[in-house]
């Protein structure tokens, strides 16, 4: 093992993820936080803390030079990125590497191949992965990028090359809101992602998201099967469970094998995730992107397989090669995840910071909850919302439920709003019960049930 002292340029829930990961591997802790972080919880668990500057990520989570600056003064020889602020930026992958350190993910080069949606889409397609019909490449002229929307037909959406975190997407419905809308997302692109660059796909109307979790060193890939992360608003997850209940053997195992197909391409090395729709008429499904980072919603593969992935992604990042075979490889049972968001569900899901009260966090068999809470901290309002993902596991799907409902209900965090009692209902739910939705379906119930949502 070559990494002795690990730098984590994140916040939230993913740090203390990782603090822990890098803890029982001996390896020790640096947190970097902005001023609005000197009480979080992953400043406290870390061996050692830096401060990087004001609230604003673009002043310190997204401060590069801050962060190689603490890297270089606390003597750290690796920086894990966790998701979002840095996780899929092929510089600073680069930047890091040139500072000699170790970069916790893909290098520089990959990242920028399968950070790229429009060039994860050639690769895909390159590789005989199915892709969601679509442009080529990006969209150079207005003129071509019609006569191809003509080709696709409506709805068609337009995304953003560099999109993430469900921003970057639009739907349109008549050539004529095609012409308005084209420009705005580019601007807006330009914008939010620092790239204008957009392409089209075609929609897949009843569809389910479905995601294949793959471990690479380089020269193997294995994968730990799949994700369902149907349950969305905003297209963004907001309950995910392993595996996809939907999913017939023969379909689960030619998705795993296209999702190890396209990361063979590449000479992938770390935790990555290929994204896929998947229709249940045709049981066709179809690539949509390749997240080169570990996700949110890692844990419930952990809990089907019993790997740690933070764990291996650091260890591969050390160099090891990977320590499983594909047959050492299993499902068991089924794992579910809830996103606990500081949002009040029944106030369209508007912000809700403040102080943590009474806590109260479920236990018992087959529960873990991974988060941020103590009593006494305020939770600041300048990031994403995530409190904590309360995690499932049981023998299958029905038993993981009933363990949900009976851990929500144990489940006491005084002080906030939550998105509790959204997940109370969905638990309580036909639909959710038959594991019969699809991405849209979220949104529909959304417009039908919000207003019954009550906090107790
Ligand atoms: P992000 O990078 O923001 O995660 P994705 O391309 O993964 O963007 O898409 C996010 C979500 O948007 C998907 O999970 C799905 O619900 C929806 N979506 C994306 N592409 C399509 C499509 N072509 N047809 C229908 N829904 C789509
Ligand atoms: P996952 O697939 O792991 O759920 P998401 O796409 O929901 O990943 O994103 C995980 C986190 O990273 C979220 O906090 C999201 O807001 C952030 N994120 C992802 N991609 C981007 C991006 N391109 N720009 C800004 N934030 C992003
Ligand atoms: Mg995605």
């Amino acid at each position: 093992m070559t990494i002795k002292k690990l730098l984590i340029a994140n916040r939230g829930e993913i740090s203390v993820r990782i603090i822990r990961a890098a803890q029982e591997l001996g390896i020790a802790t640096v947190q970097v936080y902005s001023d609005a972080d000197a009480e979080s919880l992953a400043v406290k668990l870390a061996d050692e803390a830096v401060n990087i500057g004001p609230p604003q990520a673009a002043k310190s989570y997204l401060n590069s030079e801050a962060i190689l600056a603490a890297a270089a003064q606390t003597g750290a020889d690796a920086i894990h990125p966790g998701y979002g602020f840095f996780a899929e930026n092929a510089e600073f992958a680069d930047q890091v590497t040139a500072a000699g350190l170790t970069f916790v993910g893909p290098s520089g080069d990959v990242i920028r191949l399968m950070g790229d949606k429009v060039s994860a889409r050639q690769v895909a397609a390159k590789a005989g992965v199915p892709t969601v019909p679509g442009s080529a490449g990006r969209l150079e002229d207005l003129t071509a990028a019609r006569k191809l929307v003509e080709e696709i037909g409506f709805p068609v959406m337009i995304k953003a090359a560099a999109g993430g975190g469900g921003r970057g997407i639009r739907i349109v419905s008549s050539m004529e809101e095609f012409d308005r809308q084209a420009p705005q997302a580019s601007a807006e692109a330009q914008a939010a992602f620092g790239d204008g660059g957009l392409y089209l796909e075609k929609v897949i109307t009843k569809a389910r998201h479905v995601e294949v979790q793959l471990l690479g060193d380089g020269e193997r890939v294995v994968h730990c099967y799949e994700r369902e992360c149907s349950l969305q608003r905003r297209r963004q997850k907001v309950w995910e469970e392993a595996p996809a209940r939907a999913l017939p053997e023969p379909v689960r195992a030619r998705l795993c094998a296209a999702a190890v197909s396209l990361a063979l391409a590449v000479n992938y090395r770390g935790a990555g995730t290929v994204e896929f729709l998947y229709d249940d008429d045709s049981q066709e499904f179809y690539f949509i992107e390749m997240n080169t980072r570990i996700q949110v919603e890692h844990p419930v593969s952990e809990l089907i397989t019993g790997l740690d992935l933070v764990r291996e992604m650091i260890l591969i990042a050390g160099g090891e090669p990977l320590r499983m075979t594909q047959e050492d490889i299993a499902i068991k049972g089924h794992a579910l995840e809830v996103r606990l968001n500081a949002e009040d569900p029944t106030q369209g899901f508007m912000p809700f910071p403040g102080v943590v009260g009474d806590l109260r966090l479920p236990g018992g068999p087959g529960v873990r909850f991974d988060g941020i809470l103590y009593p006494g901290y305020q939770i600041p309002p300048f990031y994403d919302s995530l409190l904590g993902k309360l995690l499932i596991w049981d023998e299958d799907r029905n038993a993981a439920i009933e363990r949900l409902q009976r851990a929500l209900k144990e489940l006491e965090i005084g002080g906030l709003k939550t998105t509790k009692p959204l997940f109370e209902a969905l638990c309580r739910d036909k639909d959710v019960r038959a594991a019969a939705f699809d991405t849209q379906w979220l949104e529909r119930w959304l417009d039908d049930n919000a207003a019954t949502l009550t906090h107790e």
